[in-house]
């Protein structure tokens, strides 16, 4: 292979444009994790129905949470991304939101819902013991300025087809209710559930709660570096 001269390289324009993708490309290969973001429901099942359909409450929460994670150069596989189900009947819906998971490998499964039968506060369902306990109890947490906190928020969720059958740790989370008056809460709030939720799932997919200033400065130096090595 012939090495053309060292002023003959293709030197890349820095602008802000490839300086932002770089820092990007720079956080996702520090990204070993990947989550799997389940909206609960959707097309002919809405889910709770009081106010509005939880299955777009739903989705708005889990598209606002997976910009959040990707902003910081997290991995994140979708079970939907609009109003469909997932199969025909219930079961058919739920099997195929878990061979989603299963399929691209995630380490995590979230699956994102609303509540019914006028409590209140957030509630997240887990298998006992390990990652999903863990995250069961952080992001019920991280909604406690918004939600509050009612009695004990994290709870057993062998009985639910998507906790019990993925092959990742998996929570359920509940946001709130929607037929009591945590539904106020949940209208005044829902684009504020992404950002709330995302900080212990970033932690958790390897990266850092506040990446950009360091990544930015990594990302700088190594350019620097890259031109210095070509000589620009
Ligand atoms: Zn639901």
């Amino acid at each position: 292979m012939i090495v053309p001269p060292v002023e003959e390289l293709p030197v890349q324009k820095i602008t802000e444009v490839n300086k932002a993708a770089f820092c990007r490309l720079l956080r996702r290969d520090s990204m070993s994790k990947l989550i799997c973001i389940d909206p609960g429901h959707g097309g002919y099942d809405p889910g709770v129905v009081a106010g509005a359909r939880e299955s777009d409450f739903n989705l708005v929460v889990a598209l606002d949470l997976k910009a959040e994670l990707e902003k910081d150069g997290c991995r994140v596989v979708m079970t939907r991304t609009s109003d469909t189900a997932l199969g025909n009947n219930e079961k058919a819906d739920l099997q195929q939101r878990c061979k989603i998971s299963d399929n691209s490998g995630a380490d995590l499964f979230l699956s994102i819902h609303a509540n019914a039968g006028g409590g209140n506060g957030a509630e997240a369902y887990c298998l006992s013991g390990g990652q999903g306990q863990i995250m069961a109890a952080e992001l019920v947490e991280c909604l406690k300025p918004v939600m509050g906190y009612h009695g004990t928020p994290v709870k057993d969720g062998s009985g639910l087809y998507v906790v019990k059958h993925t092959a990742a740790p998996a929570v359920l989370l509940e946001v709130g209710f929607m037929d009591s008056s945590d539904f106020k809460l949940l209208a005044a709030n829902f684009h504020r559930f992404g950002a709330l939720l995302a900080p212990p799932l970033i932690k958790f997919l390897g990266g850092s709660v506040t990446p950009a200033v360091n990544d930015k400065e990594k990302g700088l130096t190594m350019i620097r570096e890259g031109l210095r090595l070509l000589g620009g």
